[in-house]
């Protein structure tokens, strides 16, 4: 298991989702290096689709920023066709995965059970989880919101130590927020992001929430970053759309040391 953060990082991750081929995603982190060559604003990783992983991991290596991946399976091996252990994205450098995000919990039905299987898996086989949470429009309408959040966070963090909960990440990322161009408003960030350190301190130990990583995603470009990131509440971002365009994605870093 990776050890925990010496304190809650500045962290900035991109996730490719289904985009990049590998040559084109080596281009891409090669770009993002070469504009990194004065200095590292923040923590950073990007995650590109799992046939990209080593090719992207060239450019990257030596440059500080971390390699990540979208998704792995709870075995760390076997038979089952198609999906992807965590010791073999360990093995080609990943740092990170992504567990729970929004487009595999409601396209492709991962429940909290799974996520929470996934999420020990990653810190089994020696990568940092971050861990997606977050409400659909008709719960945040419906007056869901801490609902979803508490029983989100319950399920992934039940039982861990406070040294195995320091040593994941957690995302904040509204689905009505996701790739639609609808940010949240800094209050609505803030306000979730209490309620999972509140959840943290209830489920882990009390005064752990203020020492786990929470990242706002949602929508997140280089004109709301700024605004975001002033938020003491938000340790950073998780970054789609706008993390495929090296010199937005760099902004979007730059804003994450100022905030
Ligand atoms: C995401 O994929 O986690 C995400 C937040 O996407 P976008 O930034 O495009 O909304």
């Amino acid at each position: 298991m990776p050890g925990p953060w010496p304190r809650r990082p500045r962290l900035v991750v991109g996730n490719w989702k289904m985009n990049r081929t590998a040559p084109e995603g080596a281009a891409l982190a090669g770009q993002l290096v070469g504009l990194l060559s004065a200095g590292r604003p923040c923590e950073i990783a990007v995650c590109p689709p799992f046939p990209a992983l080593d090719a992207v991991g060239v450019p990257l290596r030596g440059s500080g920023v971390h390699l990540g991946a979208q998704d792995l399976h709870p075995e760390p091996g076997g038979a089952f066709t198609g999906e992807v252990a965590g010791p073999m994205l360990a093995a080609v450098g990943c740092r990170f995965v992504i567990v729970g995000h929004s487009e595999r919990r409601h396209g492709i039905g991962e429940d909290d059970a799974v996520v929470a299987l996934k999420a020990r898996a990653a810190r089994r086989d020696g990568l940092v989880p971050i861990v997606c949470v977050g409400e659909t429009l008709s719960e945040r309408e419906g007056g869901l919101t801490t609902d979803v959040l508490v029983r989100q966070v319950r399920a992934a963090f039940q039982g861990l130590s406070e040294a195995e909960a320091r040593a994941g990440v957690i995302a904040y990322e509204p689905v009505w927020a996701i790739g639609t161009g609808k940010v949240a408003s800094v209050e609505q960030a803030r306000d979730a992001h209490r309620v999972i350190r509140a959840t943290l301190d209830h489920v882990v130990a009390p005064g752990i929430g203020q020492s786990v990583a929470v990242l706002y995603g949602g929508s997140v470009s280089d004109r709301n970053a700024v605004d975001l990131f002033a938020e003491p509440e938000v340790d950073g971002a998780l970054v789609g759309g706008a993390s495929l365009e090296a010199a937005g994605f760099w902004r979007i870093c730059a804003a994450a040391r100022s905030g």
